[in-house]
């Protein structure tokens, strides 16, 4: 399983504090059948600054550490970015790093909003040949609000990000079922963890993969994660048509 947000590098956000907490986090991964890691250090958040140089020195150091330690798990460099005016200006700077150096660059929403100038600049994102991967939108108040915000954003281009623990109901009913309706309307593409330790944030991708495939079916489960390998690779996702979030849908797993 490959894994494309994770806060596993050390001392730089609010995620793994010491190399020991990193590889506590690495050995937990692999137990649940993750081969690959996408790190991805919080940027720009109003607390957290992480450039694209930093990043690949991080990457490249813990690697080194697991294969001193026979850990069987490859980091690639990734970076969660909080949206903000001048994100093209600098990736064109160096400063943004995309997923594994390709197409893909994560884009965070704050929690409680998603501002004005936001489709502006995933167009702009999208006219620079990158696509943008809106990350947890199943998290934001805004859109759970208001779910055609994201329908629009996903129609002209967006990928979207719900979070594995969002699923299996760490963040509460709401958000589960939220994530579901995101799932039942094509408005998500793919899964990950966003683990920031092994205790009260862990990766759950294992549990996450086991409900997606008693309620959809394997073929759901592995569009998810053919969806994963193609954003390692630059290539292109598979979508669906994306619907409209479906107000008073009744799932009978909550
Ligand atoms: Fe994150």
């Amino acid at each position: 399983m490959i894994d494309l947000h994770c806060h596993i590098l050390p001392g730089i956000d609010d995620g793994a504090q010491t190399v020991e907490d990193s590889l506590d986090m690495a050995k937990q991964a692999v137990s649940e059948g993750i081969h690959t890691i996408m790190a991805t250090p919080h940027h720009k958040n109003g607390k957290y600054i992480n450039e694209k140089n930093d990043i690949l020195c991080q990457v490249s150091s813990l690697n080194k550490n697991f294969l001193k330690e026979n850990i069987p798990l490859t980091l690639l460099p990734g970076q969660e970015t909080r949206i903000y005016g001048e994100l093209l200006e600098d990736y064109r700077n160096g400063k943004i790093m995309p997923l594994n150096h390709n197409k893909y660059i994560f884009v965070e929403f704050p929690s409680s909003q998603v501002p004005r100038f936001t489709e502006r600049l995933l167009y702009d994102i999208h006219s620079e040949g990158l696509t943008p991967i809106i990350v947890h939108p199943e998290r934001n108040s805004r859109l759970m609000q208001d779910p055609d915000i994201l329908y629009n954003l996903v129609n002209k281009g967006a990928i979207t990000q719900v979070t594995a623990s969002s699923l299996t109901g760490r963040f509460g009913k709401k958000i589960k079922k939220f994530s579901f309706d995101l799932i039942n309307a094509n408005l998500t593409h793919i899964i990950a963890s966003d683990a920031h330790n092994i205790s009260g944030r862990s990766f759950h991708m294992q549990e996450a993969s086991d409900l997606i495939s008693s309620e959809y079916g394997l073929d759901m489960l592995y569009m998810f994660q053919e969806n994963a390998e193609a954003i390692v690779n630059g290539h292109t996702c598979y979508r669906d048509t994306p619907e409209k979030v479906k107000k008073k849908k009744f799932l009978g797993i909550f």
